[in-house]
């Protein structure tokens, strides 16, 4: 049997407001943000306050997604934008605020250390709110694959949200990597959260020309050259590369707006491929069910029954 606690079966907000200031991975501006509860249904919605009030509202959703090139940006219909949303959104979804009001002065998340970690303190230290709506969810019901130059992501049926990620770098410091963990408040806290975003030092000046990657240092991001990684402190995690490539997944997914249930298996899995997998999923509407918590749990358990040998 398959069972949640009673308060998963709802959705919740913080207990009050957290605050953060940190500059931005790309834009490398100075930015203040403020995280405020919301009422239920609301979902994530960034709210900039340096663009005038009838176009500061833009919602943290796969279909807000405008640009994925080294991470993820959402975008309203006035082309004002919100940059460097997936570390925010995997601590958000992952510690269970379902609603949430994203209030901040510029065109990106700051990128703290470049983890999930300082978020998932703040949200833990002022804690949960319970609201009367039911949580829902997407029950996926067939398996949905992607592949882009020999890269692929696929979500598939399975009774818990589960997170599988292989990656292979021509970097013998990451080389070939793997992880499969379950998705829950504590797995997240205590094997991904801390996983830091990593870059390479022979692409900084790429990317730099291309206008990114300007408030990027090493108190947030691993920095690898040929050597190994140039950050004095080392690793967090031996294998850090492929949780933070979870990690970034898990916000990417989240974007769906509802707690998918299903396993996800990404190889070289990035920003442009969880998104494009969404979409696919989201788009093949007999690939799965909008459903309540208890609902997913009646199907699976009902699944199992359906499996069990006769005589059972
Ligand atoms: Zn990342």
């Amino acid at each position: 049997m398959i069972t949640h606690s009673p308060s998963q079966y709802f959705q919740h907000t913080l207990n009050r407001s957290i605050s953060f200031i940190g500059r931005g991975l790309h834009t490398g501006l100075a930015i203040r943000m403020m995280i405020q509860p919301a009422p239920a249904n609301t979902g994530h919605v960034f709210v900039r306050q340096d663009v005038p009030l009838d176009q500061a509202e833009v919602p943290a959703r796969w279909n807000t997604v405008t640009d994925t090139r080294l991470s993820t940006t959402v975008a309203n219909r006035f082309g004002v934008k919100v940059a460097t949303i997936e570390h925010l959104m995997a601590a958000l979804h992952a510690c269970g605020v379902d609603n949430a009001r994203i209030v901040l002065n510029g065109p990106e998340v700051p990128i703290m250390d470049g983890s999930a970690e300082p978020f998932v303190r703040l949200i833990r230290q002022v804690g949960l709110q319970q609201q009367e709506e039911e949580r829902r969810a997407i029950l996926v019901r067939k398996p949905v694959r992607v592949e882009e130059d020999g890269k692929s992501a696929s979500l598939l049926p399975n009774p818990r949200p589960w997170m599988d990620m292989m990656i292979e770098f021509d970097s013998e410091v990451i080389g070939h990597q793997h992880l499969s963990v379950s998705v829950e408040a504590e797995s997240f806290e205590t094997e991904l959260a801390n996983a830091r975003t990593f870059g390479f030092e022979d692409q900084i000046n790429t990317l730099r020309k291309l206008g990114l990657a300007k408030g990027g240092s090493l108190q947030n991001a691993v920095l690898v050259n040929e050597n190994g990684v140039v950050n004095v402190e080392g690793l967090r995690h031996a294998d850090e590369f492929v949780r933070h490539k979870i990690l970034d997944a898990i916000g990417d997914l989240s974007l769906a707006g509802n707690p998918i249930i299903g396993r996800f298996n990404g190889f070289c899995s990035g920003h442009g491929l969880n998104n494009t997998l969404l979409r696919k999923l989201l788009q093949s509407v007999d690939s799965w069910t909008l459903t309540t918590m208890r609902g997913a749990e009646e199907y699976w358990n009902w699944t199992r029954v359906q499996k069990m040998p006769s005589g059972w």
